[in-house]
C-alpha cells in the first residue's frame, strides 16, 4: 500500500486518532499550522476532490464535512470559529493524494490565504 493516509487508516502507520467510524477517520496533523490542526479523511481512497463523481462519494464527502463540524464542537472551537481547507492538486497545495479536510482552529485566521 503506497498511500500514506490509506496506511494510517489501516493502522500501519501510527497517528494520534481522535475520531473514527466506519467511513471516516480524524487525526492530528504531524506539522500543525494552528493550535488545533486535525486531518479528516474518508477510509475509501479517493485521490482528489476532482475524482468525486457519483452519489455515493458525494454522500461520503458530506459525512466528512459533518464529521469536521462535530469535531470542532467537541474541541470547543466551533463558537469562536475555525477553518476547513481541502487542497486540490499541486497548485492548490495538495501534497498527499488521498482526499482530506484540514480542520484548523485556536487562533485568528488570515485572509487571503498564502
Ligand atoms: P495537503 O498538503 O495534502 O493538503 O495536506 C497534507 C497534510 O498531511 C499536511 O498538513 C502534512 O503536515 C500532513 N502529513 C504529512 N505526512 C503526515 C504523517 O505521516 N502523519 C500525519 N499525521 N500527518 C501528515
Ligand atoms: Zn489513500
Amino acid at each position: 500500500m503506497t498511500c500514506l493516509f490509506c496506511n494510517i487508516a489501516a493502522g500501519h502507520i501510527p497517528a494520534k486518532i481522535l475520531y473514527q467510524d466506519d467511513q471516516v477517520l480524524a487525526f492530528d496533523d504531524i506539522h500543525p499550522q494552528a493550535p488545533y490542526h486535525k486531518i479528516i479523511i474518508p477510509r475509501k481512497h479517493i485521490t482528489t476532490l476532482n475524482e468525486v463523481h457519483d452519489q455515493e462519494d458525494s454522500v461520503l464527502m458530506a459525512h466528512l464535512l459533518r464529521s469536521a463540524v462535530m469535531l470542532a464542537n467537541q474541541l470547543n472551537i466551533a463558537a469562536d470559529g475555525y477553518r476547513l481547507v481541502m487542497n486540490c492538486n499541486p497548485q492548490g497545495g495538495q501534497t498527499v493524494f488521498h482526499v482530506h479536510l484540514h480542520l484548523l482552529g485556536g487562533r485568528q485566521m488570515a485572509w487571503p490565504p498564502g
